[in-house]
């Protein structure tokens, strides 16, 4: 689909002739994914400032143009910066980069869509502003706000990245601008404050939905601690349940404490220490034990980190051993006082694979403790045969294969193993590799991350990943466990009965807000063609 020329002229006299791009090339290079689910385009356009992007929405509500706004468009996994239907113009916020307020007394930041972990890194910095960047495993260059978008989380003490969302503006899919009742009554600075405003809690429609174009938002931020220890406990199959339970258990005993913690499987492990790992097709389970052995593996492990001041972590790593001592060989705690003094000691030493895990544990370190880092991306391209690029990492564009599969699993042990062997059954079956993260969200629910990888290099791979997908979020859903988030060739699909009151909640405001549905059509609610 061509846009028109009159629609084009007019968003060339808003952003200029080189933010708009028609090219087809360029364009099909926006859409290459990890999922390998590539959709058409009608262009891109970049404006600069919150004002051009009003004034580009409100030129595709006049001429009904289709758009999809992506922050830094690095939704790997999910779908990238692909929009969920074809022929939608991207809206391209990368270039709004401005950190409009820090106030460091009441610990919030307020920024733009384009604002990335490394820009918020960089800025506390010069500043000497000691709060942690909310980090994730995607690295220092994507956006803030688009992973608070999707409600993604992170691996500091501010988790979940929608709650830490204290306030928003946006501009409606009508061209109308929306900041809270709060905001709009004189308290502009108490709602950058409190969450939850006044009246319906409104702001929460703007995550996982099509309903605003977000051009600000004000994110709580966490005070650096003085002291972050990581902790690794071993576990051997028999004790997962018990693991399960010691998970709950810490999370309720150690409260604010406990950052992230992650119960991963010896598969997921082995892919993080085995440089051998990525060359092998999927092994059976005899070849993996090997490889386990190996390399000092458990069949489990319970990896976190505890962060507070010295007296109270200290507390609370005695806490962790005297729980997991009894059912665990292995309880590791690393704080980075203990690091350095490990890193001082090897470095007179011949010990080369000792050395290299210790830098792995130096970089798992930095990330825990606020500081952005590509520590983790690696994991996409395990199966890319290019390898991956010297300079800066993007899995889309570096032709990797991976869909996120990412379930949300209720913390009742019996039921967790149910999930465990139910995905594992699936993915061997499609020869997929079952590597299987448990991220404890609360006391309550894991979400688990499942990276479904493949290889673009090889014929039907990808075909045979999206099947593995596809039986996973069926049997799956079957069994109770539905993702936390859905790729672009999901979105669509899951809300589409009207009679279902929660689904036709969302597709009436919708309506009300974009009876042509132009602004993301498609993503989490479901997209019927005007
Ligand atoms: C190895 C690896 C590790 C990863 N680890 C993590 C992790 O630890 N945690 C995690 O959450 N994710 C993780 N991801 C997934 C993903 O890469 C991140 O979530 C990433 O932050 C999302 O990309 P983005 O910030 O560029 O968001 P975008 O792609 O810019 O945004 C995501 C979606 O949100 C919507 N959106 C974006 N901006 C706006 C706006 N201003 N207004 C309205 N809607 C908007 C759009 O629909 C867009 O498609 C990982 C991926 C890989 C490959």
């Amino acid at each position: 689909m061509r846009l028109s020329e009159a629609f084009q002229t007019e968003v060339i006299s808003v952003v200029g002739r080189d933010a708009f791009e028609l090219r087809q090339d360029p364009l099909r290079e926006w859409t290459t994914n990890t999922l390998d689910s590539p959709r058409t385009l009608t262009g891109i356009v970049k404006p600069k400032s919150q004002e051009e992007t009003m004034a580009v929405v409100r030129l595709c509500v006049k001429h009904k143009v289709p758009y999809y706004p992506v922050s830094s468009g690095k939704n790997w996994g999910y779908g990238g910066a692909t929009p969920v239907c074809d022929d939608v113009l991207i809206l391209d916020l990368s270039g709004l980069k401005r950190i409009i307020e820090f106030n460091a007394d009441l610990s919030y930041v307020v920024v733009e869509p384009g604002v990335t972990q490394q820009d918020l890194y960089e800025y506390m910095q010069l500043r000497n502003h000691s709060f942690m960047v909310p980090t994730t495993g995607a690295g220092p260059n994507v956006s803030l706000m688009g992973n608070a978008m999707e409600r993604g989380y992170g691996i500091t003490p501010e988790e979940d990245h929608f709650l830490s969302v204290l306030a928003l503006k946006a501009i409606l899919p009508d061209g109308r601008l929306y900041q809270s009742a709060l905001s709009e009554l004189g308290g502009a600075y108490s709602d950058k404050v409190f969450k939850w405003k006044i009246g319906p809690y409104l702001d929460g429609l703007f995550a996982q939905s099509n309903l605003g174009v977000v051009l600000e938002a004000t994110l709580g931020l966490v005070h650096q601690p003085e002291n972050v220890t990581q902790f690794v406990v071993f576990l051997d199959d028999e004790e997962f349940e018990t693991g399960v339970h010691a998970v709950k258990t810490l999370r309720q005993k150690l409260g604010g404490l406990l950052g992230g913690v992650n119960l991963m499987n010896k598969r997921r492990l082995l892919a993080m220490v085995d440089d051998q790992w990525s060359q092998e097709k999927t092994l059976d389970e005899i070849r993996v034990i090997e490889h386990a052995k190996k390399n000092g593996v458990p069949d489990w492990a319970i990896v976190g980190a505890l962060y507070g001041p010295n007296d109270l972590v200290q507390g609370a790593n005695r806490i962790i051993k005297t729980e997991c001592r009894h059912f665990s060989r292995k309880v590791v705690c690393l704080s980075r006082r203990k690091y350095e003094w490990a890193n001082r000691l090897l470095k007179h030493l011949p010990f080369k694979k000792l050395k290299m895990q210790l830098a792995n544990v130096g970089r798992a370190l930095e990330i825990l403790e606020g500081k952005p880092s590509n520590v983790a991306l690696p994991l996409a391209y395990l199966k890319n045969k290019k390898g991956h690029p010297v300079g800066e990492l993007n899995p889309d564009k570096d032709d990797c294969g991976l869909l996120w599969f990412s379930p949300l699993v209720p913390m009742d042990a019996p039921v967790v193993r149910d999930y465990v062997q139910e995905v594992t059954e699936i993915c061997l079956a499609h020869e997929i590799d079952p590597m299987i993260t448990l991220t404890a969200f609360s006391s309550r629910c894991f979400d688990s991350t499942i990276p479904i990888l493949f290889s673009k290099q090889v014929a039907g791979d990808a075909e045979n990943a999206k099947k593995c997908y596809e039986k996973l979020l069926k049997e799956c859903s079957r069994m109770g466990f539905f993702p936390y988030r859905l790729n672009i060739d999901q979105m669509n699909g899951l809300f589409e009965n009207p009679n279902v009151p929660a689904f036709w909640m969302a597709q009436q405001i919708k309506n009300a807000l974009d009876p042509d549905h132009l602004m993301a059509p498609g993503r989490y609610i479901h997209h019927r063609k005007p």
